[in-house]
């Protein structure tokens, strides 16, 4: 047996046996199953360990079949979203995102970090939850290869800077020439999306309350839910107004 310490966020757990529990870690290193032996009786050091959305430090011992978990240290348990059900949908979805796109063996530093990131801004932070979902949306797209072209007709390459049209599924703005029936999106919009993947988390309290947030929160989570690799049923909605 070999004994690893990873950082790691739990982002699933499934009970397992009688009182155990499989967790799937994103960890810096890739994604991990490990086994929380005894977590779910009641006195069981584990017990936090075995939570969606702990992150710490985790002791795992890696055996043939599989890693256990041995010890572990919370850093951040994110526990008020347990009491805020609609910034705890967005979280919840997050982690959802995070599991699609991660895989074992495959190092993932900057998912791991922006996962952290968006969970302490949705948690504790000012901003509507719908702004920080786009955030992570869109500078996951960014850290993909998946951005949404916002100044580039998808179609026939023409600069765009004014307002637009939107096609989702083609992955961008269209001009004038190119839109045939495709929604308009404004200029406000377009360029929200375009700056938001170069925007740090602490800067986007300014977009609460910005009259074209909330379309691009909009085009945002549509372009996202037609990506085959980050299509979550359960995402929340993203309200009319917010
Ligand atoms: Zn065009």
């Amino acid at each position: 047996m070999a004994r690893e310490i990873h950082n790691a966020i739990v982002l699933r757990r499934s009970d397992w046996r009688d009182y155990d529990r499989m967790l799937t870690l994103l960890t810096p290193e890739g994604r991990i199953e490990a086994v929380a032996r005894g977590c779910r009786r009641p006195k069981s050091p584990l017990l936090s360990a075995a939570e969606p959305f702990t992150a710490g430090e985790y002791t795992l011992y890696k055996s043939i079949a599989h890693y256990q978990v041995e010890q572990y240290r919370s850093t951040d348990t994110f526990y008020p979203l347990r009491e805020d059900y609609e910034r705890l949908k967005h979280a919840a979805y997050y982690l959802k995102l995070a599991e699609m796109i991660s895989l074992p063996d495959q190092p993932c530093q900057p998912l791991f970090d922006l996962l952290l990131r968006a969970l302490a801004h949705i948690t504790y932070g000012e901003t509507a939850p719908e702004i920080v979902t786009m955030a992570f949306e869109l500078h996951l797209l960014a850290s993909l290869g998946l951005s949404p072209s916002m100044d580039r007709c998808v179609r026939c390459g023409v600069q765009v800077d004014s307002a637009a049209w939107f096609d989702a599924e083609g992955g961008g703005v269209v001009c004038e020439k190119c839109r045939k029936t495709l929604p308009d999106i404004s200029n406000g919009a377009r360029r929200i999306m375009m700056r938001v993947p170069m925007t740090r988390f602490d800067a986007l309290s300014k977009l609460t309350g910005h009259p074209d947030a909330p379309e691009a929160a909009r085009f945002t989570r549509r372009f996202t839910s037609l990506r085959p690799e980050m299509h979550v049923p359960s995402a929340p909605d993203i309200r009319e107004i917010f």
